[in-house]
């Protein structure tokens, strides 16, 4: 917070940050504007039962067709429309748009598959998120337990404040993940308490983990924690045969990663994963 604050204090002063400043302005009126205008869509990448290699479920990634600026990745506006509320009706538009594609899936007889969504800190922290999510899913008639949100370890980190939300979402019916897990700071004694289904193991480990021994002992030793603290375990950022196998020995789940697909538009989601199925 205090380099913020000082970094606004410099903004008066110095022509190039004031720029910055402006342009952060324009970014936020654009992305409002983009918003009611539908330039954000939704990419689905496929997520892989290891055991027995069946797609089982799909993660929800925006992306923003920005109208000059071209195609951008979440990388370069959410944190942005975190720091302005903006992803409070982003989040909510993914969140709906995700669901009803899922539940247009389930409608056209293809095997019902749970679809992951990411939710921000501030959506997070919402005063009656759950029956907000509640109304969404009633309304699109989406059976809630096909439903994942995806939080990370900050926003555990006010405890009380998060068992609550994390309960009243429970019992909603919806599954919740931690993402990027191995990044943040949360405690073995959050994870033990915390109503959570799933640990999804951050892509920095998986990088290298037939390289760097010390990535290979960490992704090991969440993959077993998981599995005595009765938690399912998604690797992200699978890229190739060899980390494949190497998750496959630690007994993870699941996994996630261009070696199976990158991100994908509904339709080629559609083509080369569920159109093949036998239902
Ligand atoms: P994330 O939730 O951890 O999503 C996984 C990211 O890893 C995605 O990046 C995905 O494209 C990328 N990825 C998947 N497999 C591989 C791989 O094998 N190798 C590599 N190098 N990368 C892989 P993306 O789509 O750029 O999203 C970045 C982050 O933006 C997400 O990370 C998530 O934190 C955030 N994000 C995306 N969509 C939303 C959203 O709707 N709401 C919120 N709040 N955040 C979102
Ligand atoms: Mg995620
Ligand atoms: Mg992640
Ligand atoms: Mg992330």
């Amino acid at each position: 917070h205090n380099a913020k604050e000082f970094g606004l204090e410099w903004n008066r002063y110095t022509p190039t940050l004031q720029m910055h400043a402006k342009s952060r302005l324009d970014l936020e009126n654009e992305m409002r504007i983009g918003i009611e205008r539908e330039e954000f869509f939704i990419e689905y990448q496929p997520q892989v039962h290891l055991n027995s290699g069946l797609v089982v479920g799909m993660e929800a990634l925006v992306r923003w067709n920005h109208p000059l600026k071209g195609l951008l990745a979440p990388g370069e506006f959410i944190p942005l429309a975190e720091e302005s509320g903006l992803i409070v009706p982003l989040g909510d538009w993914v969140l709906r748009q995700a669901c009803i594609q899922n539940k247009l899936w389930q409608t056209m007889g293809y095997t019902p598959m749970v679809i992951s969504v990411n939710l921000s800190m501030r959506q997070f922290r919402q005063f009656q998120i759950s029956e907000q999510i509640g109304h969404i899913l009633t309304e699109i008639g989406m059976d809630p337990q096909y439903l994942e949100l995806e939080i990370t370890e900050s926003m555990t980190f006010d405890k009380e404040a998060a068992f609550g939300q994390l309960k009243s979402l429970k019992k909603l019916g919806v599954a919740i993940s931690i993402d990027d897990f191995g990044t943040g700071y949360s405690s073995l004694h959050y994870l033990k308490s915390l109503p959570i289904d799933r640990l999804k193991i951050d892509r920095s480990f998986v990088k290298e983990v037939m390289e760097d021994n010390n990535d290979a002992a960490i992704v090991s030793t969440i993959a077993s924690m998981a599995r005595h603290l009765k938690l399912k375990v998604t690797a992200e950022g699978v890229e190739n045969h060899e980390q494949l196998e190497f998750l496959k020995l630690q007994d993870c789940h699941d996994a996630q990663g261009y070696l199976f697909s990158k991100p994908l538009s509904a339709m080629e989601f559609e083509d080369r994963f569920l159109s093949q199925q036998v239902s």
